[in-house]
């Protein structure tokens, strides 16, 4: 079933579509009076609709039903990521929002490659990409795209997360599995480093801080594989695959 956000609530048991979503609707699925279609308002309910009218600004939708998205992972779960080098942030977001994560906190570490001076656009352009992909792939939650911060401010908002978890590169000792093995919690973060890896003080400041520092493996994975790969382990080990 065709699936879109909307920024409203139901007005007498109708939602509109609207711009983007009216043409979309409308113009490149042409759906049609009486077909169904869902519509999420993006903070965890999906209202079940049959379409009313179809006109070129505006898709009417009635509302048959609603009910909680069932589509949303058991744990709220934070990526922090070190900007990336070139576009593959992009490439992370879609990802990421693909595998369920809340909210991405984009910061700027000591080793970070790219150090644009206005991240404004780009920050658009990912919100823009998150939009895209939880609409694609069924989210009942809108992921937040965060305005990039220092990695000072990731490392003290990484550590309100009950589960706060630093992929160190450099870290022997404890593995994800270890430390995931009293389970995941209702909130988690994940915290990965740039292409340069984490600057030893930048560790001592996220363990300070009350991260857990934990190893993805014996091989390093490239900073765009690893946010991936964490979410995707941390999410089974809470039980959501
Ligand atoms: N240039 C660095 C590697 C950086 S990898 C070096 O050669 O050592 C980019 C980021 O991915 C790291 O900062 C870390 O957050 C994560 N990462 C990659 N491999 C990892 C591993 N085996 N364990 C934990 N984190 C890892």
């Amino acid at each position: 079933m065709p699936r879109f956000f909307v920024d409203q609530q139901p007005q007498d048991g109708v939602l509109t579509l609207t711009g983007e979503n009216a043409h979309h609707a409308g113009r490149v699925l042409r759906l049609r009076v009486g077909e169904g279609v869902t519509l999420c308002d993006g903070a965890g309910m999906d209202f079940d609709c049959t379409v009313e009218a179809v006109e070129k600004e505006a898709v009417t939708c009635r509302v048959v039903s609603c009910h909680a998205a069932d589509t949303e992972p058991k744990q709220s779960i934070t990526l922090f990521m070190a900007l990336p080098k070139g576009d593959k942030m992009e490439f992370i977001v879609q990802k990421a929002v693909e595998l369920g994560v809340s909210r991405i906190v984009p910061y700027l570490s000591k080793n970070c490659v790219s150090r644009p001076d206005k991240t404004e656009k780009k920050v658009e352009r990912w919100r823009k990409i998150a939009a895209e992909a939880a609409k694609q792939c069924g989210r009942g939650r809108l992921p937040e795209v965060a305005a990039v911060v220092p990695v000072a401010q990731a490392i003290v908002q990484a550590a309100q997360s009950e589960t706060a978890l630093f992929f160190y590169e450099n870290e022997r000792r404890t593995g994800l599995h270890d430390a995931l093995a009293g389970g995941v919690r209702d909130t988690v973060s994940l915290m990965v480093g740039p292409e340069g890896g984490f600057d030893p003080a930048e560790a001592k400041a996220a363990v300070d801080a009350g991260l857990q520092s934990v190893s993805l493996g014996t091989r390093i994975l490239r900073c765009e594989t690893a946010p991936i790969v964490a979410l995707a382990a941390v999410l089974y080990a809470g039980g959501n695959m």
